[in-house]
């Protein structure tokens, strides 16, 4: 073996040591995602299948073991129906609750009337012909304002491990 030959070696054997650790690491911050929240809570918001609305209620933790990850949840009864209710507190950006909450969609769609009525506001005192650009560029905006607070809420880029195990979890909690 060659001096290249072995440099190559050793530097493919370096990338694949971290993305080994880039993996464990961001297995790990999702599986610690639930340490800002209790045992128990008072007041958590969830989303009831059942209602088909928002309800806010008190919880606790569950936590659920699937090969070598951890998913932990918050886990309601709703106060109205008695129907199970769910929130993640690992993983939280596979939470269905930003789904399906009629309060987040509320949220989401006073943003985007704000942001189209600062639109307004602005190309008015502007040409006429820039106004499709500057609507384009709204909607843009609009975007990626709801994809970067949905990145907030969880982090992307899981392992595929991990998804796997999230499905199965889906399946057999349903
Ligand atoms: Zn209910």
């Amino acid at each position: 073996m060659d001096e290249t030959e072995r440099l190559r070696k050793h530097t493919q054997a370096h990338q694949e040591q971290l993305r080994k650790e880039r993996d464990r690491v961001k297995t790990s911050v999702n599986e610690r995602m639930d340490d800002d929240l209790p045992d128990f809570l008072n007041s958590y918001p969830f989303w009831c299948d059942e209602c088909q609305e928002d309800k806010t209620t008190k919880c606790h933790k569950i936590k659920f073991k699937f090969g070598n990850h951890w998913i932990s949840v918050m886990a309601a009864e709703c106060p109205d129906c008695g129907a199970r209710m769910l929130r993640y507190a690992t993983h939280r950006d596979e939470d269905k609750y930003y789904q399906k909450s009629l309060r987040i969609r509320r949220d989401r769609n006073r943003n985007y009337i704000d942001m189209l009525q600062q639109d307004e506001w602005g190309f008015k005192t502007k040409y006429g012909d820039r106004e499709k650009e500057k609507m384009e560029k709204t909607h843009a905006d609009v975007e990626r304002s709801i994809y970067e607070r949905e990145w907030r809420t969880g982090l992307k880029g899981k392992s595929m491990e991990t998804k796997t195990d999230l499905k199965r979890f889906h399946k057999e909690w349903r």
